[in-house]
């Protein structure tokens, strides 16, 4: 069995989107400026942590870079690891707006050729074309593909073809198996265009609720899986899982607003996100680290990732954050939530 070594298998990465529309309204200002030619960025007017002034990470991506750039730095390299053996997941981090979907491609439409084609689409194509290399290899490649929403610890099947509220899943633990996923659909695919198929039905069924931050903002995380096995002439074989996880907005309750029902929901998206910070911290042996003992347990999304985080397997967690001003204190958070991460 592969191992990844610990100092590579967590890596971190912060993208800073372009200004959006409303921030030019309200006559934001630019507080990020990153190091010439080095992966990391300094933040103006940080006068809530007196502790730190710039941040450095394995990648930073400005405005200006494209959808292209950073799959290619960040992301090809690590796919090939999949064929290898090792469990790879790639986290979207950030406040609501500040480009997770986006980044991630979760919106996929179909347009392969369009430049804004996120990271799950432009993923396919090249597992898919290694696939086909392997296939003329003689080797039997099975793939399948599954999409999850987790809301409030609910974890629900997306490409189920049924109601929500009959397409509740079950997270088990198993001896020898691992983490299953009780009646959790797992849809065959052949190619890159079926996988896109159940990635855009699966996005049709997600659950968004509005905000003060977003006219539509997720408040769920959605976790698309491509599930890999590949038997060589030989008869040896390789079995590995993909998860591209757009998480939910990390911001605090207090500046969205929000009251009543959509409050709770706040308070239990943090927790997800706090048990997960925690969980990737202690991986790379820094803050949250209690003994050498990993606290999956504590929510369900890492219930879910436990096997695809750490040993065998590697991730890339991308911060993003928006340049402007107004989320000074929401960047902030970020910033040291992905720090505390590396
Ligand atoms: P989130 O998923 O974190 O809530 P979105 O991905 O929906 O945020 O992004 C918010 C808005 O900003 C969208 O209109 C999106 O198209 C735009 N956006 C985000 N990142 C970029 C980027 N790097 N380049 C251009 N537009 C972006
Ligand atoms: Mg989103």
């Amino acid at each position: 069995m592969a191992s990844a070594n610990a100092s590579d298998c967590v890596k971190v990465a912060i993208r800073v989107r372009p200004f959006v529309q409303s921030e030019l309204t309200r006559g934001c200002e630019n507080i990020i400026e990153k190091t010439p030619d080095q992966p990391q960025l300094v933040v103006k007017g940080d006068s809530y942590s007196k502790h730190q002034d710039c941040y450095t990470f394995n990648d930073v991506y400005t405005p200006e870079d494209s959808q292209l750039e950073i799959y290619n730095t960040s992301v090809q390299p690590i796919i090939g690891k999949l064929f290898e053996g090792y469990n790879v997941t790639i986290l979207a981090y950030g406040q609501t707006g500040s480009g997770k979907t986006y980044t991630m491609g979760t919106c996929f439409e179909g347009n392969w050729d369009n430049p804004c084609t996120g990271i799950i689409p432009r993923a396919l194509k090249d597992i898919f074309v290694s696939v086909k290399e392997l296939k003329e290899k003689s080797c039997e490649v099975t793939m399948t593909c599954s999409f999850m929403e987790l809301y409030q610890e609910n974890l629900y099947d997306l490409l189920s073809g049924k109601s929500k509220d009959q397409s509740l899943c079950e997270i088990r633990e198993d001896s020898i198996k691992g983490i299953i996923i009780a009646g959790l659909t797992e849809q065959p695919i052949a190619n890159s265009t079926q996988a896109a198929q159940c990635l855009m039905e699966g996005g049709s069924n997600r659950t968004v609720g509005a905000t003060a931050m977003n006219d539509v903002s997720s408040r769920s995380h959605a976790i698309f899986t491509v599930n890999l096995k590949v038997k060589s002439e030989e008869g040896g074989t390789t079995k590995a899982k993909f998860h591209l996880v757009d998480l939910a907005g990390s911001e605090r309750s207090k500046k969205t607003k929000a009251t009543g029902t959509r409050f709770r929901e706040g308070v239990k998206i943090n927790h997800g996100l706090l048990a997960l910070g925690n969980v990737i911290s202690a991986l790379g042996g820094g803050t949250g680290t209690t003994g050498g003992y990993i606290s999956y347990r504590d929510s369900n999304l890492t219930r879910l990732l436990q096997d695809s985080l750490g040993g065998n397997s590697v991730t890339l967690m991308i911060a993003c954050v928006s340049p402007a001003d107004y989320n000074i204190e929401e960047t902030l958070s970020t910033l040291r939530y992905a720090d505390r991460a590396k």
